[in-house]
């Protein structure tokens, strides 16, 4: 394990730090990079604090004589923002990329069916031939207008495309992405860039149209000359390692701005900032900030406010985390159906999601060791499964022999022989308190949360963290580099409102 820095002796308690980045997942590390790397002018001073005796929160990697496995999150798509986050943790050279053309399947009728990825766009059979009509009609703009509310994913996409687009798709992908409820989930919070498409062009492909005339019209600037190219296709990336290289990759570049095993207990105002009480392994710690950065669970953030800003801790304690259990099994190539191999005996693809509706638990198996190398032995594939989400939160009382033996029936109706061997165990991590839910009103309620804070005299104290940012790893790290600015901005604001005399001081020095 990464050995970060030791808790600061006495003499350093009476900094005063710029920021606090509070959270080592990827979003405070991300935050804490970008703050020092381009805002050095406003961030001198900055100390992250992460509670556990870890960096990475989410992002867990594990590996022993014969597999490398994920008990997280287990990609990302490879954004220019995380090519950066890469490139500046010195991981450029680490980078694995998924076959862009690795295909992805959707459990449905009994079969697993391709989802469409460009070319078979009117062959493939996870819709019928109705199906793609509606789609494509409801797309072009033949469908009923918005409500004049926030509409559910559901309603959001069974308005514009159509039911069966909805039930063998987009629903089979909210449990993917946000192990969710799209009953609840909200479109313009969860899924922003498709509501945004019929808001600005009247419908999705009338969106498409106005999205490419405008980057036409403001071309972005031009790509840092560091990063690798472009990716083709969608695809997925990790590192040859693991994902949890990229924070400890991080971590060691900023080891001296960084405290583990530093749990924030409490925040309160003090004159010039806060004073924030730590539980340490040396015992209790005072130390004061000009600014606070959370990236914490909401939960965490909405217990640190409780006392003094109790309308933003409701807010924050409002949004929902279910339950996810990520299992790691792993299978002989002898044990999967013959239709699923390619030529050379191996299982091609990205992995499978099942749509509730289709009798099967598990939520989705990504096909781990075709993605990546080196995560198995020769002879042997590796899956990880996930299972649990919004709609089945009793993964958490289950024990671990019964989410195995679930998942395992699950992979037997699908992807496996019938007389299969019993799965090798690889990892299971349940997570109690997984993914947060952008479900309806997400964005007011992270919104008033911040308005309340600052509405408290807690303006300099920000909200992050991925129920801000959006879940996905991308848009984890995206967001750190923009909350970088975001703290910048609040420290130089302080900087001029001290140089600017008050009104008071004015009159004052004009009577003098
Ligand atoms: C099972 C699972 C699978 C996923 N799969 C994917 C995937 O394949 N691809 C993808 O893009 N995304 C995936 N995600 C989502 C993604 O992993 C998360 O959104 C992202 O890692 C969140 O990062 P974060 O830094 O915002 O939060 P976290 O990772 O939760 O980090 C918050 C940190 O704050 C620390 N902390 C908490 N309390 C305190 C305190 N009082 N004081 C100090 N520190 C504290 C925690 O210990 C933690 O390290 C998955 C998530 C899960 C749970």
């Amino acid at each position: 394990m990464l050995d970060l820095h030791p808790a600061p002796s006495r003499s350093d308690d009476n900094t005063e730090y710029d920021v606090v980045v509070v959270g080592g997942g990827i979003s405070g590390l991300t935050t804490a990079q970008a703050c020092l790397t381009e805002h050095s002018g406003d961030v001198s001073r900055l100390l992250l604090t992460e509670a556990r005796d870890r960096v990475g929160g989410n992002l867990t990697s594990k590996q022993d004589s014969e597999y490398l496995w994920e008990e997280g999150p287990t990609s990302f798509q490879p954004n220019d923002a995380m090519l950066k986050a890469a490139v500046d943790a010195g991981l450029d050279k680490d980078l694995v990329m998924g076959d862009p053309k690795a295909p992805r399947f959707v459990f449905w009728n009994k079969k697993l069916r391709p989802t469409p990825s460009g070319p078979d766009l009117v062959t493939f059979d996870l819709l019928s031939i109705w199906g793609k009509l509606r789609a494509g009609l409801g797309a072009a703009g033949f469908k009923k207008a918005p409500p004049g509310q926030e509409e559910t994913v559901e309603q959001f996409v069974t308005r514009n495309l159509g039911v069966e687009v909805f039930q063998r798709l987009i629903e089979p992908f909210c449990s993917g992405v946000y192990a969710g409820d799209p009953t609840k989930l909200s479109i313009q919070a969860a899924f922003g860039k498709v509501y945004d498409l019929e808001r600005t062009g009247g419908s999705i492909f009338g969106g498409v149209i106005k999205l490419l005339q405008e980057r036409r019209k403001n071309p972005p600037p031009p790509r840092d000359s560091r990063l690798p190219p472009k990716p083709k296709g969608q695809t997925v990336s990790s590192f040859r390692k693991g994902l949890q290289s990229l924070p400890e990759a991080m971590a060691l570049k900023m080891k001296d701005n960084i405290r583990t095993k530093w749990e924030l207990q409490e925040i309160e105002r003090a004159d010039t900032g806060f004073r924030l009480t730590y539980r340490t392994p040396e015992g209790i710690r005072d130390i004061k900030a000009r600014c606070v950065a959370l990236t914490v669970p909401a939960y965490v953030a909405a217990d640190l406010l409780r006392r003094d800003c109790p309308d933003a801790s409701a807010g924050l304690k409002s949004i929902d985390y279910p339950p996810v259990a990520a299992v790691s099994l792993a299978y002989p190539m002898s044990a999967i159906l013959q239709d699923r191999l390619d030529q050379q005996g191996n299982l091609p693809g990205f992995g499978q999601l099942h749509p509730r509706t289709q009798g099967i638990t598990t939520l989705g198996t990504i096909y781990s060791s075709s993605l990546f190398p080196n995560r198995a032995p020769p002879g042997w594939q590796q899956l990880l499964c996930y299972i649990g989400g919004a709609l089945n939160r009793g993964i958490v009382d289950q024990g671990e022999e019964r989410i195995i033996a679930q998942v395992d029936k699950d992979l037997r109706q699908m992807l496996l022989k019938p007389d299969a061997p019993k799965p090798k165990k690889i990892g299971l991590r349940i997570w109690p308190k997984a993914i947060p839910q952008f479900n309806l009103a997400h964005v007011e309620v992270v919104q008033g949360a911040q308005e309340d804070l600052d509405l408290a005299g807690y303006e300099g104290v920000l909200l992050g963290g991925n129920y801000v940012s959006g879940v996905a790893l991308g848009k984890c790290v995206e967001y750190g580099y923009e909350y970088a600015n975001k703290i910048a901005k609040y420290l130089q604001s302080k900087v001029e409102a001290a140089t600017v005399p008050s009104q008071q001081e004015q009159d004052e020095a004009f009577f003098v």
